[in-house]
């Protein structure tokens, strides 16, 4: 008989029988591969790979990507809350990670026992730190912020000196351990914009004050995923990629994404849901925006705002279906769209790739992104939860 919990086989049933509708196809081979180009990028420079699988791994799935990217060689996990990097340990993952976006309350002790690398940028997060500490009766792994000029979270030069201080005597009182510094750019992707230059004196000056006063990092790491690919100097001991080793580019005017030797790892798909011919002068969604201009075939596609496919795309998203890449016509709406295939047809059933690498002659995320005025990022990282993860592993040998 099943062990298997009945919530759980009921779960797992459900997930199987929403495959028949629609699925992101995650290529974990191609991520695997992704990760090793990466390295190989900042082995030059003595730096390694931090995966950075928040947000669910960009969409992709935080667990089964975290694990191939471990295999592929990254040295450490990120995520941005602590309560991502708990999910990683409870699957049994014991690598270096660190998470970076606190409040009070937040779970420290927790982060203490659990060995997660927790990021501080002010007084108030170090009290807390070392309060947890003492509960937990072990140091804490510490890593101190910098903000150098993005303007987000980071300690700002003013306050360093006194977090910097801080965080020692709280070394010195067996408490804390201070494992890492770090900064965060704010325009990677702009290559030669003023501000690089700017954040990265400010970070070695900040990087100076802090050894001198007698901190000893295990890393020191600025670089995210475009910083990664166009500026080798700021690679330090580290390099926090995201978005890259999900095989998409950080943005359209640096390169395309083979341009960097990476493979897209998702392929969102659904199965047709209806065709039917159409009279001319039909309404077509929502609003009525499109409107058949001739006699027509309609093919509707699963797949809506919930599922992460963008309103915004609506009258312009690209869909490969029937041999052919066709725009979304009208509306997207919660759970559908519809697609004008003209004098072609498809039967019910038939496979609409929204986006993947593109081998196929499918559309890319990027091409999504420039259809809905956004970045490639957001729409990997809004696929719902209602579309199932399925894992495929097409390793290039
Ligand atoms: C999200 C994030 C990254 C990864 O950024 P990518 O551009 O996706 O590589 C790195 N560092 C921090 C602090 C982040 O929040």
């Amino acid at each position: 008989m099943s062990e298997t919990p009945q919530h759980l086989s009921a779960a797992r049933e459900h997930a199987h029988r929403e495959t028949v509708r629609a699925r992101a196809e995650i290529d974990l081979g191609a991520l695997r591969a992704n990760v090793r180009a990466l390295r190989a990028r900042v082995a030059p420079q003595g730096a390694r790979v931090m995966g950075v699988v928040k947000a669910d791994a960009y969409g992709h799935g935080a667990v089964p990507c975290a694990r191939a990217a471990l295999d592929a060689g990254a040295a450490w996990l990120g995520t941005a809350t602590p309560y991502e990097a708990l999910a990683l340990r409870a699957a049994g993952i014991d690598a270096p990670v660190l998470c970076w976006l606190w409040t009070p309350g937040g779970p420290w002790r927790a982060a203490v026992e659990a060995d997660v690398d927790v990021t501080v940028s002010g007084l108030w997060a170090l009290d807390e730190v070392r309060e947890a500490a003492r509960a937990a009766g072990r140091a804490a792994r510490v890593q101190l912020k910098a903000d150098t000029g993005l303007g987000r979270n980071g300690c700002l030069a003013a306050d360093w000196p006194r977090l910097v201080g801080e965080a020692l005597r709280a070394q010195a009182d067996g408490l804390v351990r201070v494992t890492g510094l770090w900064s965060h750019f704010a325009c990677a992707d702009e290559p030669g914009h003023p501000s690089i230059a700017a954040q990265l004196a400010e970070f070695q000056d900040m990087l100076e004050y802090a050894e001198k006063a007698g901190v000893e990092p295990e890393v020191r790491h600025m670089a995210n995923s475009p910083a990664t690919l166009t500026l080798p100097e700021a690679s330090f001991d580290l390099v926090r990629t995201g978005v890259a080793m999900y095989g998409i580019s950080p943005g359209p005017e640096l390169g395309t994404p083979a341009d960097f030797g990476l493979r897209p790892v998702m392929r969102l798909s659904a199965d047709v849901a209806s065709v039917k011919q159409a009279p001319a002068g039909l309404g077509v969604s929502y609003g009525h925006h499109y409107v058949t201009d001739r006699e027509t075939t309609l093919a509707l596609v699963p797949l809506g705002y919930a599922d992460g496919v963008p309103r915004h795309a609506s009258g312009r998203g690209p869909v490969l279906l029937g041999g052919a890449v066709r725009t979304v016509a009208g509306r997207v709406a919660m759970d559908q769209f519809v697609v004008d295939l003209g004098t072609d047809t498809v039967e019910p059933g038939a496979r609409a790739v929204l986006f993947g690498p593109g081998d196929d002659g499918e559309p890319t995320a990027e091409d999504w992104a420039r259809a809905a005025g956004t970045i490639a990022y957001e729409i990997v990282t809004r696929v719902g939860g209602r579309v199932p993860r399925v894992y495929v592993d097409d390793e290039p040998e």
